[in-house]
């Protein structure tokens, strides 16, 4: 299937949805998912206009997978989560719903349960002051 340029988070990486940005460098983005299943839900892309996992330039997704190496040691510090779960989806059947690929970064504990897939927007001034959280931990 071809690229949709019109998904969410192309429109994001155009300036035309807004995000609560965490890390940005030239292949890759990192910003708080608004619909978050834990606090501190975070998701990275790679600037690429690219669908999924297997459409990705190899090389493209080392510089994204070095992103999420570097912004899940930072969310794991700044919500002090022992644990990190990273999750990446293919195809509807998988639950995929956007399709840019995508990386989500969720921070996890015993007995701390996760929430729906996409299911609850979150509060906009606590995204950023989690995201704040993100950016401080990364600095
Ligand atoms: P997928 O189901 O494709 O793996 O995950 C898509 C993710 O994008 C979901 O976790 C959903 O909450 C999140 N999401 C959907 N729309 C937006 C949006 O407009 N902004 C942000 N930051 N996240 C979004």
């Amino acid at each position: 299937m071809a690229y949709n340029t019109d998904n969410i988070f192309a429109k994001i990486l155009r300036g035309e949805a807004p995000a609560f940005k965490v890390y940005e460098d030239d292949y890759s983005l990192a910003f708080m998912d608004v619909m978050p299943q834990v606090e501190g839900h975070t998701l990275v892309i790679p600037k690429d206009p690219t669908e999924n996992l297997h459409d990705a330039d190899p090389i493209i997704l080392g510089h994204t997978m070095a992103t999420v190496q570097r912004v899940s040691a930072a969310v794991k510090q700044a919500f002090d989560s022992p644990g990190i779960m990273i999750a990446q989806l293919n195809g509807v059947p998988a639950g995929q719903t956007v399709f840019h690929l995508h990386f989500h970064i969720l921070p996890r504990a015993d007995g701390l349960d996760i929430g729906m897939h996409a299911r609850n927007m979150a509060d906009f001034a606590v995204l950023e002051t989690h995201a704040q959280r993100v950016r401080e931990a990364l600095a």
